[in-house]
């Protein structure tokens, strides 16, 4: 027995750990969620990727983002909270445009944004139907991207305003068209999600289609494709009003429709928009984004 020997080997073992550690952070992180797609679009989850080397690669590439959000009626009081977060954490170090939608542009708090990233707010009518507001997001993005940001930003993300910031979402996020898997239906088989199960219906899925339930508060891309999904949504959405039908989730419904034709190239796991009343489960590291509690009683217009 020698006490050198010992150390030696106990020295050796601590570094094996600590090696194997480092491993699998970085190479095998995750083995308790999917991280890619049956069309091999990745998942993001908190450990699957490398911020700073993401960071690295779009930096290089001088990439500006737009987000828009709507804040009509009473959800004007959303804005500050949503605002300042998303200062913090919405891709932190690169140019951002955020456009706020709302009928009280004197209401729309003047927070102040880090440089090299600007709030543009944009006057829309206001409406006594909650529903019309949710179904005018698709033709105000449309119009949007067709007349102001076609070919001055990279990508756009659409939020609801209902929410905030408390992570990072940034480069890896990226992709031509992209998704956010909803909290409330990660776990459950696609026959139970809430589709919209009317034939009658342009944003029909049937029961054995649909991949994933995706939330209607966040999904973005590249400007031409999430162009294509605004203007399809919204014709068909249209269209569906004129036959007197409207999906069961509005506008949701038809992008979940729209995701199941046009797969999404990246998909974000429901880090990327939680609920605040939800419990947090295990294979959630970090919430970036979520929806606060509300009260739609006292918040909706109807
Ligand atoms: N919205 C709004 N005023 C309203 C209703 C909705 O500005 O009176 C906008 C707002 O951006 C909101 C989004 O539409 O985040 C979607 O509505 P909501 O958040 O109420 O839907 P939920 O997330 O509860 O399904
Ligand atoms: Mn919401």
């Amino acid at each position: 027995y020698s006490p050198v020997q010992n150390v030696k080997q106990s020295c050796f073992l601590l570094f094996l750990a600590m090696f194997s550690t480092f491993l699998f952070h970085y190479f095998i992180s995750r083995t308790d969620v999917v991280s890619v797609t049956p069309w091999l679009a990745p998942i993001v989850w908190e450990g699957t990727f490398n911020p700073t080397l993401l960071d690295a690669v779009y930096y290089k590439k001088n990439i500006s983002i737009a987000a828009t959000v709507f804040a009509v009626g009473k959800y004007v009081m959303f804005l500050r909270n949503f605002l300042e977060t998303l200062d913090q954490h919405f891709f932190a170090g690169f140019r951002v445009h955020v456009y706020v939608f709302t009928d009280q542009p004197k209401e729309v708090p003047k927070v102040k944004m880090a440089a090299g990233r600007e709030l543009i707010v944009q006057p829309v009518p206001s409406s006594n139907r909650w529903q019309e507001i949710s179904a005018r997001r698709m033709e105000i993005i449309q119009k949007l991207i067709e007349e102001k940001i076609q070919n001055k930003v990279d990508y756009i993300f659409c939020l609801d305003v209902d929410s905030k910031f408390h992570d990072r979402w940034g480069t890896e996020s990226l992709g031509g068209l992209v998704a956010v898997i909803h909290p409330g239906y990660y776990k459950n088989d696609r026959s139970k999600f809430p589709y919209e199960r009317r034939t009658s219906s342009r944003a029909y899925v049937a029961p054995d289609e649909g991949d994933f339930y995706y939330c209607g508060g966040a999904f973005g891309g590249l400007i031409p494709e999430v162009l294509q999904l605004a203007k399809t949504c919204r014709k068909n959405f249209e269209d569906d009003a004129k036959e007197g039908i409207e999906a069961a989730w509005q506008e949701e419904s038809h992008l979940n429709r729209y995701m199941w034709i046009n797969k999404p190239s990246k998909v974000l796991s429901p880090e990327y928009l939680w609920q605040d009343f939800k419990q947090r489960e295990a294979e959630i590291r970090t919430i970036r984004f979520s929806g606060v509690v509300k009260n739609y009683n006292d918040i909706r217009p109807n």
